[in-house]
C-alpha cells in the first residue's frame, strides 16, 4: 500500500477508499495507494501550518544547506528512483533518468534561491526617506501533478517553494504515486523538518479539499486542460494564487531547406519519446507540401528500427500508463480511416519484448490527416505522429496559430530570417529552432500560451521564485526633529 506522507512519517488516513497501481510493462496491479478524505487532506495542511513558522524563520544559510544535501542525495540516488518511474509508469529507464536529470536542474536553481529573492532598495526617494521591498513566503502552498512526470513535475515546484520558506502538501498522481513519497523520505534524510513536505494521495476529493481549504495560500497544478481550467477557477473563486498548466499539441513546422534527415530524427525522437505521454511531444508534423513525401519516407524508416517493450530492457519506447488509455489511443486509428487520413505506420500489434499482457502500442504514423480530424484537433497522448501538409510558411503558421493549445512548438530550416519570423509571429509559449522539444532550462520559466495555462505564472525559473513568494515594500524614515507637524495631503516628494 502506498500511504500519505504527512507531518514526517508515512500515515494512512482515515479513508477506506483506495485505488490501484500498475505495472503497465506487465498489465498487473503490483500495489494499491490510499484515496483521502476531505480529513486526511486537512490533517496534512494542519501539519504544514505548524511546521511553517519555525521554517519561514529558519536562516537563508540552514535552508540553503538542506537544499545543497537534498541535491547531493538525490544525484547519488538516481538510479533507485528511475527504477520506481519505470515500474509505476512504464517510461524507459534512460528516459526515466533524463526526467530525473530535468527535476534536478531545478533542485539546483533551488540551491540558488538568494539570488532571486533579495529584493529591491532605493536610498532617498525624498529627503531622508528609503523604500525597499522584501519577497516573504506564502505560506502553505499545494502542489497537484500529472501521471506523466512523477518525479520532474513535482520538481518543478516543491524545491522553489520549500527553498523561499513555505510548506508543501503535493497531491501526485495516483497512477503512478510511489516517487513523491520517495522524494519526501530523501529530503527528510537531508534534514528537512517534518510537516515541511507533505504528500497525500487521491482523486478528485483530495483535489477539491485542497482547492478549498482556506489555508493553502496557492495551487501549483499540471494535467490536462480540462482539468487545468476547473482548478484555476475553483481555486481563484477560493482566493488562492494559482498556476495551472494544460494540454498540448505541439507542431512542428518542416521547411523545404530543412535537413530532413534531421528532422525526421526529431521528429521520431519527439514524438515517439516517453510513448508520446510528454506534454512536450511533437503530435503533429507540419509539413511544406514540396518535401513531405520524402519526410514521411525518412520518418517511417526510421520507426522500424524502434523497439516497444519493457523499460528494463533497453527498448526504445515503454507501454502507456493504463490499459484503458492504451485503447483510447488505439481507437484514433479507427477515426483516421473514417476521416480519410491514410495510415502509413499502423502500431496497434506491435512485436513487443516485454510481457504480452503490457499495454502495448506500437509508434504510429499517420498522413494526409485533415485538420478537421479528432486525430488532428485532440491531444492524443501517445506515439501517434500525425502529419499535415501545408503549401507553405504563411500557412503553416496560421495552422498553428489557430491551434487552442500554445505550449511548445518547433521550427527546422536553414533559413534564419524564416526562424526569427517564426519566433516572433508564432502564438506559443516554447519555441525550438531546430530543437523538437524546447523544454527551458531550470533558470528560464516553462509555461504555454492559450490553453496549455491558465492564470499569469510561468513553472521555476525566476517566474517560479515570483510565484511563491509575496512582495512587501517598506517606506522607511529615521526621526529626527525637522520631521515633526501635521500635514493632512498626500505625502509628496521634496
Ligand atoms: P489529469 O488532468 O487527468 O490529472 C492531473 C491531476 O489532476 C492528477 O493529480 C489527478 O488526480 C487530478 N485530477 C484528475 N481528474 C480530476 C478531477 N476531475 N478533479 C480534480 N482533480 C482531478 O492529467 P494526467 O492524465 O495525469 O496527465 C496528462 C496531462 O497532463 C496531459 O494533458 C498533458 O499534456 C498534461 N501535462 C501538461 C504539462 C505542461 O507543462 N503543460 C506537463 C505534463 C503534463
Amino acid at each position: 500500500m502506498v500511504e500519505h506522507w504527512i507531518d514526517g512519517a508515512p500515515a494512512s488516513g482515515a479513508s477506506e477508499r483506495t485505488g490501484p497501481v500498475y505495472n503497465p510493462a506487465h498489465g498487473i496491479e503490483q500495489r494499491r495507494v490510499r484515496f483521502a478524505s476531505t480529513e486526511d487532506v486537512d490533517l496534512a495542511v494542519e501539519a504544514a501550518a505548524r511546521a511553517f513558522p519555525a521554517w519561514r524563520d529558519a536562516s537563508i544559510a540552514k535552508r540553503q544547506q538542506i537544499m545543497f544535501r537534498f541535491r547531493e542525495l538525490l544525484a547519488s540516488r538516481t538510479d533507485e528512483l528511475a527504477a520506481i518511474l519505470t515500474s509505476e509508469h512504464g517510461k524507459v529507464t534512460a528516459d526515466a533518468l533524463g526526467e530525473i536529470a530535468r527535476g534536478l536542474e531545478v533542485v539546483e536553481l533551488a540551491c540558488g534561491m538568494p539570488a532571486y529573492t533579495k529584493g529591491e532598495y532605493s536610498e532617498n526617494v525624498s529627503t531622508g526617506i528609503d523604500v525597499y521591498s522584501l519577497r516573504q513566503p506564502l505560506g502553505v502552498v499545494g502542489v497537484i501533478s500529472p501521471f506523466n512526470f512523477p518525479a520532474m513535475v513535482p520538481l518543478w515546484f516543491f524545491p522553489l517553494a520549500i527553498a523561499t520558506g513555505n510548506t508543501v502538501v503535493l497531491k501526485p498522481s495516483e497512477k503512478d504515486p510511489s516517487a513523491s513519497v520517495w522524494l519526501a523520505r530523501l529530503f527528510q534524510e537531508a534534514g528537512l523538518p517534518d510537516g515541511v513536505f507533505n504528500v497525500v494521495h487521491g482523486d478528485k476529493v483530495a483535489v477539491d479539499a485542497l482547492l478549498e481549504h482556506p489555508t493553502v495560500r496557492s495551487i501549483s497544478f499540471v494535467g490536462s486542460t480540462p482539468i487545468a481550467r476547473y482548478i484555476y477557477a475553483t481555486a481563484t473563486a477560493n482566493g488562492k494564487r494559482v498556476q495551472a498548466l494544460g494540454g498540448a499539441k505541439n507542431h512542428m513546422l518542416v521547411l523545404p531547406d530543412a535537413d530532413l534527415d534531421l528532422a525526421a530524427d526529431a521528429a521520431v525522437n519527439a514524438g515517439f519519446g516517453s510513448a508520446g505521454e510528454r506534454c512536450m511531444a511533437i503530435s503533429a508534423v507540419v509539413a511544406v507540401d514540396s518535401i513531405a513525401d520524402e519526410l514521411v519516407a525518412k520518418i517511417s524508416e526510421r520507426m522500424s528500427r524502434l523497439v516497444t517493450g519493457d523499460g528494463t530492457r533497453g527498448c526504445d519506447m515503454g507501454p502507456l500508463i493504463t490499459r484503458e488509455h492504451r485503447d483510447k489511443v488505439a481507437g484514433y486509428l479507427d477515426v483516421a480511416g473514417a476521416d480519410g487520413a491514410s495510415v502509413v505506420v499502423d502500431g496497434r500489434d506491435p512485436d513487443v519484448n516485454g510481457e504480452p499482457d503490457g499495454f502495448w502500442m506500437g509508434p504510429t504514423l499517420i498522413d494526409h490527416v485533415p485538420t478537421s480530424s479528432a486525430v488532428y484537433r485532440d491531444e492524443i497522448f501517445g506515439p501517434v505522429l500525425s502529419v499535415v501538409r501545408v503549401d507553405g510558411y504563411e500557412d503553416g503558421v496560421d495552422l498553428i496559430n489557430s491551434s487552442r493549445y500554445g505550449n511548445g512548438t518547433a521550427i527546422f530550416t536553414n533559413d534564419g530570417g524564416a526562424a526569427r519570423r517564426f519566433q516572433r509571429e508564432v502564438t506559443v509559449g516554447m519555441i525550438g529552432i531546430n530543437v523538437p522539444i524546447p523544454v527551458p532550462v531550470a533558470y528560464h520559466s516553462f509555461g504555454g500560451w492559450k490553453d496549455s495555462l491558465f492564470g499569469d505564472a510561468k513553472a521555476y525559473g525566476p517566474r517560479g521564485f515570483d510565484f511563491f513568494t509575496q512582495e512587501k515594500a517598506i517606506t522607511s524614515r529615521w526621526l529626527d526633529p525637522s520631521h515633526g507637524g501635521l500635514n493632512l495631503g498626500f505625502p509628496q516628494h521634496d
